[in-house]
């Protein structure tokens, strides 16, 4: 691949031909390496989000400079297809022109005045309108905020204490949802991370995914991923959201949907729509921010009237509904019409069909489960034998086998995300054209990782 460098300079009026003034970090030209190193002696792990670090795929991540579309491009010129796309936050593909105005025509009117804006408005309607449990919408700054604050209203709705989460399932980084569950029944959580103490996780209880688990009135709230998004791709089996929503009903609890993947990215109406099961509440974040840092809330009205101000649960946030991430997140929704969502599905479709071949050709065992516009994957054990159905089944996933055909793929200009239990995400800017420079590449490396 012809690589071209990009220069860094540590000068403050810098005039060297392709800098990039706010990568300015030194002298001369750096290397991911060199970059890293600097990173990690600044930033713990070097990163600010753990994945990122490369540890479940071993090596040292690519410092990305720039992205354009479906491309990322690294500070040695080093330009990769990019089925990372912010973990989905980025479904327009990046820099998209719609979302780039609209950040440079926000920005120059401040960027967080403390005070409400007509595009905070703006957005909350927009996510009301296509999501018809959400019949109010609180915005914030992150997922995990989302799910964090999902859980405090469930709790203060109902005046219990107890939640219900699900193996594999991930939501953010919040103490009383880091819980490690047993294998196969529902158990008390246990912390799943160091940091959080047993009473943080004392009232989570952790149940196997696609089972119902039975109720009682302790239970504030169950709080699952409708489509698993964090442990491959694992599709509800069928009845079993309209067994969680028969469930909850039955004992009074609420049933909380974490839409933060699949919100905005299976369709205008999430996985709620597609399964036709309405939760009580619903968390966002990822798209709806177009790349911006944001997360939401929505819900029923009543159950919503309990947020502060009008209601007895605290919520607050400096930066929540921030200028900037609304005035992106309006642009995204915007763009992405029914059409667009036809055209993802059948680009996934096409990713998948394409990987299957390639890894059946190099006799890799694989599976590439897609849900709608979502591509899962699984290999090794876990891809025999059908569709994984839980955590138990998913865990059986070959992790070398992954991290070589991770590095496989990278080393063919592909960047896939570096962790053997992420979706792969195709964007606005798969178009056929990049997805046909896939092909060639694709079987490449698969057949390199099969050696
Ligand atoms: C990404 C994710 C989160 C956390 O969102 P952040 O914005 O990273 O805090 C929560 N739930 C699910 C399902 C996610 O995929």
């Amino acid at each position: 691949m012809a690589a071209t460098p990009i220069p860094f300079c540590d000068e403050t009026a810098c005039r060297t031909a392709g800098c990039v003034p706010t990568l300015c970090t030194g002298a001369g030209v750096r290397s991911n390496a060199e970059l890293y190193e600097r990173s990690a002696r600044a930033i713990p792990g070097g990163v600010n989000s753990s994945i990122r670090a490369f540890k479940a795929v071993g090596g040292s991540p690519y410092i990305v400079a720039r992205a354009e579309g479906a491309h990322v491009v690294d500070v040695e010129g080093n330009r990769y297809v990019d089925l990372v796309q912010s973990y989905g936050a980025v479904i327009l593909g990046h820099a998209h022109p719609a979302v780039t105005a609209a950040l440079r025509a926000a920005a120059s009117d401040g960027t967080s005045y403390g005070a409400p804006t007509p595009r905070e408005m703006k957005l909350a309607e927009a996510i009301s309108s296509r999501v018809a449990s959400c019949e109010q919408v609180r915005l914030m700054n992150s997922g995990t905020e989302a799910t964090s604050t999902a859980i405090r209203l469930a709790r203060g709705a109902t005046g219990r204490k107890r939640i219900v989460t699900f193996s594999g399932n991930f939501h953010g980084a919040t103490d009383a949802l880091l819980a490690a569950g047993g294998s196969g029944v529902a158990t008390l959580g246990l912390p799943g991370t160091a940091g959080v103490p047993d009473e943080a996780v004392a009232n989570t209880i952790v149940a196997p995914y696609n089972v119902v688990p039975t109720l009682d009135d302790r239970v504030a709230a169950v709080i699952v991923e409708p489509v698993a998004a964090n442990m491959g791709v694992v599709a509800p089996s069928p009845g079993f959201l309209a067994g969680l929503r028969r469930e909850c009903d039955r004992v009074g609890a609420l049933l909380i949907f974490d839409e933060v993947i699949t919100g905005f990215r299976l369709g205008p109406g999430g996985a709620q729509e597609k399964y036709d099961v309405r939760p009580d509440l619903t968390c966002f974040g990822k798209v709806i921010g177009g790349g911006l840092p944001i997360g939401a809330v929505g819900g029923r009205r009543e159950v919503m009237a309990t947020l502060s101000p009008i209601g007895k649960v605290f919520h607050a946030g400096t930066l929540a509904g921030n200028p900037l991430a609304t005035a992106a997140g309006l642009a995204a929704l915007n763009e992405l019409t029914d059409d667009v969502y036809m055209e993802l599905a059948a680009r996934a479709r096409r990713l998948a069909s394409m990987l299957r071949d390639a890894c059946a050709a190099a006799d890799i065992p694989t599976q590439f489960p897609v849900v709608g516009t979502l591509v899962g994957m699984f290999f090794g054990d876990a891809a025999r034998g059908g569709l994984p159905v839980n955590f138990d089944d998913a865990k059986k996933t070959d992790e070398s086998l992954y991290a070589r055909f991770f590095h496989a793929m990278l080393a063919e200009g592909v960047a896939l995300a570096p962790g053997a239990y992420e979706a792969l995400f195709v964007g606005v800017g798969h178009d056929d054209a990049v997805l046909d420079d896939l092909v060639e590449r694709v079987h490449r490396a698969a057949s390199r990782a099969g050696k």
